[in-house]
């Protein structure tokens, strides 16, 4: 592809990432979350990279399979769970845990006849209230789970957390509390922690966690980057000047004509826009890297371009490296200007782009 906008992802870095968490959870087993194509770094790419993990979690039986045909022998947790019974073959076949988080999938479990038992992950509900048993259900769905044939005896209980990129947030120790009482006495492994619980909070590490966005290097807090947290950027969004030129003070630069030059001054157009999966709504202010330098986007971004105020780089020329967001430019800053969080923005990165990766070891 000679077009100069590219993904590059460094592979050390996810390492780097799970030797991290194992630092900050040195007591726990770590379920890596690959789903939404590993958040937008390729699914089997950043499960071999992460190949010392102890389990993976994927939202759906076809990115459990990818991982399978891809040579992948750990336990594949689905997150959500089969949709539908017709799932149930597929999953005993490829060796697919489960979560089981709605009655309707204890039902489906309970009509089965199967080769071999499932191992379910019991969800409760202590407050998020998205998915998940609430807790003075747990109970009788353990018991029915633990009498259904197709439920391996082995069962797992989890949650989810609602606020935990807060800090200061309430319920975090309400949910972690409620979770507690719902497990005394039931005899299983439990999770809790997604990245910000493994941040923030380590009372709820318990014995599985379930780390996603920390794994490639960005941060989950409000307050702080990756970088702040020990981390290291996987994914660095690239391209390159491909013009360069002088606009006279007050002609306007891109759709719109949103933004005008306040006085004589250089301007550059980077091969990168919102069909790469640059956000659109980045205001003129979002910060660029050219030659490692930050500069001003100016104007909107269009789908295979954006504009870039160069007085302070005024010897910048066309081919001059730029960097979207990544290594020097945390994703998480990104987001801020553009209103949005940094699950969206490496999410929508645009499979068009040519990925190149690097530090395989
Ligand atoms: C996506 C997901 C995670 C990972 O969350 P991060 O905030 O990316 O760490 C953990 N657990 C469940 C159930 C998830 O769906």
């Amino acid at each position: 592809m000679t077009r100069p906008a590219r993904v590059v992802i460094n592979l050390s870095a996810l390492r780097h990432n799970l030797a991290r968490v194992h630092e900050l959870a040195p007591a726990c087993k770590i379920m890596a979350i690959v789903k939404a194509d590993g958040y937008g770094h390729g699914l089997t790419r950043v499960a071999h990279a992460l190949a010392s993990a102890d389990a993976f979690g994927v939202a759906c039986l076809e990115e459990a399979k990818e991982l399978r045909t891809s040579g992948i022998i750990q336990p594949i947790i689905l997150l959500e769970g089969p949709y539908t019974a017709n799932e149930l073959t597929e999953i005993v076949q490829h060796a697919l845990d489960i979560v089981v988080h709605d009655v309707t999938q204890v039902e489906l479990l309970e009509h089965a006849d199967l080769p071999k038992p499932i191992t379910a992950w019991l969800k409760v509900d202590t407050g998020m209230h998205r998915l998940g048993f609430l807790p003075e259900n747990v109970a009788e769905i353990w018991r029915r789970l633990s009498d259904c044939k197709a439920v391996a005896d082995k069962i797992y209980l989890m949650t989810h957390l609602a606020a935990a990129n807060e800090r200061d947030n309430s319920m975090n120790h309400a949910q972690i509390e409620c979770f507690r009482k719902v497990c005394a006495g039931l005899p299983a492994e439990t999770s809790i922690a997604n990245s910000a619980g493994i941040l923030a909070f380590p009372d709820t590490h318990a014995d599985w966690v379930r780390p996603g966005l920390m794994l490639y290097g960005v941060s989950p807090l409000r307050d702080s980057t990756g970088i702040d947290e020990g981390l290291l950027p996987v994914m660095t969004l690239k391209s390159e000047l491909i013009a360069v030129k002088i606009l006279r003070a007050n002609e306007p630069v891109g759709y719109g004509a949103t933004w005008r030059c306040p006085e004589d001054m250089p301007v550059g157009v980077v091969a990168a826009g919102y069909g790469d999966g640059y956000p659109r709504h980045a205001p003129s202010g979002t910060p660029v890297l050219v030659n490692g330098a930050r500069v001003s986007l100016i104007g909107r971004a269009s789908m295979d371009m954006l504009i870039v105020d160069l007085r302070t780089q005024p010897r910048a020329k066309v081919g001059d490296p730029v960097v979207l967001w990544g290594e020097g430019l945390p994703v998480e800053e990104l987001a801020r200007h553009a209103d949005t969080i940094p699950y969206e923005l490496l999410c929508a990165v645009h499979k068009r782009l040519q990925f190149v990766e690097y530090g395989k070891g």
